[in-house]
């Protein structure tokens, strides 16, 4: 799927993209080399055969491709600041002008006080220095490529002990660079059962924090209705599990819920099972819901977003309005301050020779 053309070439958002699922494949090989730690393969043919998830698979499956690269990358300053920058250029040149790239602090730091799978080593990166080392690449990166680009931190339903410190770094970092938070990892972990995620949560709120929530990917509905209820969530990360509740769904449809779609992702990693003609996407589109499109991890899926563009134009029957509109709610969802928002709103309609009308 990968090097597809442009299905829409013109501005557009991303709000879901996970920049550990990012990074270009020659910056992994570098850091293997520079580091001397084994990769499974040595050159760049090699390690794609590795990395990329071909078939429909199972989340078991694409997480574990995660600890095959991470090991090179997680721990190194130099690292982290450079997939940070190497993300927005790669961004930009598919044409998307604002990006909230997401991760987890704590994912790319090896300060040896937490048990990650691929830091067994001792160091003395933080994740706050993560923070502000991706803070760098990614100022830096708009800088040189001329786009907008923001963070959301992770907190990680398997690691509920770390999410009162991403809350923290969140509220640290509030408006430089990070506008929101997020919570990724298996969805059989509710956070009902975990009071830390709730508490971390509450604080966001309380401190004006924007939230989003990787539910109904592969969970059942209950997930949603907990983010959303519990965790007080302004997005959801895919959710494609929420007509399983056609009155919910309604509810939401009502309340103008974001829903962050990907097509792709949700296919490969084995979360919708059906053919693209009857993808959860359709349903949204038709009822002109909230939602937008996104790559997730387009290192793993060996996508951009043309991919996904794409599949929604060929398999699901998406025009050019309809992408115009998606891209306009994903700059109203976007968890930028007012002021800014309006200024992406207002590009975004010069772009689709919108300006005159304010309603779309
Ligand atoms: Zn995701």
């Amino acid at each position: 799927m990968e090097n597809c053309t442009p299905v829409f070439d013109k501005p557009k958002v991303e709000l879901h993209v996970h920049l550990d699922g990012s990074i270009k494949p020659e910056t992994i090989l570098y850091f293997g080399k520079k580091r001397g730690i084994q990769l499974p393969e040595d050159t760049l043919e090699g390690l794609l055969q590795h990395v990329i998830l071909k078939e429909p698979s199972s989340l078991t499956e694409f997480l574990a491709k995660f600890s095959l690269y991470m090991p090179v990358i997680a721990g190194d300053r130099e690292a982290v600041e450079r997939i940070a920058y190497e993300f927005v250029e790669m961004k930009a040149k598919e044409n998307i002008i604002y990006v909230e790239a997401r991760y987890c602090p704590h994912l790319l730091a090896n300060c040896g006080v937490h048990p990650i799978p691929w830091n067994q080593e001792k160091g003395d990166l933080t994740p706050d220095e993560v923070v502000r080392l991706v803070n760098r690449g990614l100022k830096a990166g708009e800088k040189a490529f001329n786009i907008k680009a923001r963070s959301i931190l992770c907190c990680m339903r398997h690691m509920p002990s770390w999410s009162p410190e991403v809350v923290e770094l969140c509220k640290k970092y509030q408006n430089n660079s990070v506008v929101g938070v997020d919570l990724a990892g298996d969805e059989s972990l509710t956070a009902e059962t975990c009071p830390d995620h709730q508490k971390a949560y509450e604080e966001a709120e309380r401190c004006g924090i924007h939230r989003t929530v990787h539910a109904g990917e592969v969970g059942k509905v209950q997930v949603i209705k907990e983010a959303v209820g519990i965790l007080k969530a302004e997005r959801i990360g895919h959710g494609y599990h929420v007509f399983e509740d056609e009155h919910f769904y309604k509810q939401l449809l009502k309340e103008n819920m974001h829903f962050e779609l990907c097509p792709w992702s949700s296919h490969l990693t084995g979360a919708c099972k059906s053919d693209f003609c009857t993808h959860p996407a359709v349903r949204f589109m038709k009822d002109r819901a909230n939602f937008s499109l996104n790559t997730d991890d387009p290192l793993i899926f060996n996508s951009t977003v043309h991919t996904d563009y794409k599949i929604a134009r060929d398999c699901m029957g998406f025009t050019e309005e309809e992408f115009k509109r998606l891209n306009i709610n994903a700059a109203k969802s976007s968890f930028l301050p007012e002021k800014e928002k309006k200024e992406l709103l207002h590009k975004l309609y010069e772009a689709y020779d919108m300006v005159k009308s304010t309603e779309f």
